[in-house]
């Protein structure tokens, strides 16, 4: 996994007992970890000690529900526009998270230097598994990433982040509009942000804000039907995925999806 997972992939499948994972993502999602060499040589180590561990959380405040996820996060975010976030002790946090990790919500967010999602929801570590991605669309790595957030970490809620001033968006915009061809590994960034931007170019008012909004809807939807893992968890009622746009002159979130 990346860099942010703080602990070791492996412990963390032994820890995530058969029963609790089906009870989690249905058969189908199930069956796809079971099948894994990871999870086939782990099962070894299924014991009655695992099992305990499997139900202690590090940060016990992250077990929640996803409406009480989202209205957490919000408060986070409230803060942070207020200039009152909180103090982290990052030591305590440290040590806390040694053994696993229990974050209460995953946020799919543009790499854009100018968001931090762990700033802008005034979070500590071990509550917010972030994947970022310049434009933050779901791709195969992305949705993988997230299928694990739910499946093995049972994180109740996903939030799809747009900002204002999206630059892989203008991009997008310029490439299609001038009939261009960026340079690099560019245009795979075009081609994932293209259709948002097609479906909203004859709509009235600025395109750009259109676009970024339109993208971050259909990331949402995207998500909520990647099938089996979360599609299941969010037919379950055990995640919830929304979408929200950052504003960059006061930090405020606004939910829009
Ligand atoms: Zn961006």
């Amino acid at each position: 996994m990346c860099s942010r997972c703080r602990t070791n992939e492996a412990s963390v499948l032994a820890a995530t007992s058969r029963r609790r994972f089906l009870q989690s993502v249905g058969g189908a999602a199930a069956g796809l970890a079971l099948g894994s060499p990871a999870f086939a040589k782990d099962k070894k180590k299924d014991t009655k000690k695992d099992a305990d561990k499997d139900r202690e959380s590090p940060k016990p405040q992250n077990d929640i529900p996803p409406d009480v996820a989202l209205s957490r996060l919000m408060k986070g975010n409230a803060r942070y526009v207020a200039g009152v976030a909180r103090r982290h002790d990052f030591k305590a946090e440290r040590e806390a998270l040694v053994g696993g990790q229990n974050p209460y919500a995953g946020i799919l967010s543009c790499a854009d230097s100018r968001i931090a999602p762990e700033y802008a929801f005034d979070s500590g570590r071990g509550d917010l598994f972030v994947c970022r991605v310049a434009g933050n669309f779901a791709n195969d790595d992305t949705v993988a990433s997230l299928e694990y957030a739910a499946a093995i970490l049972h994180v109740p809620l996903f939030v799809v982040l747009g900002h204002e001033s999206c630059g892989a968006v203008s991009s997008t915009i310029k490439s299609l509009k001038d009939n261009t061809t960026l340079p690099g590994h560019l245009p795979s960034l075009v081609a994932n942000i293209a259709p948002a931007v097609k479906a909203t170019m004859d709509q009235p008012g600025d395109q750009l804000r259109n676009a970024i909004k339109r993208n971050v809807v259909d990331n949402v939807a995207k998500l909520k039907s990647a099938t089996p893992i979360l599609s299941a968890a969010v037919e379950q009622g055990k995640l919830k995925i929304v979408g929200a746009i950052y504003r960059l002159d006061d930090g405020k979130v606004e939910l829009i999806a």
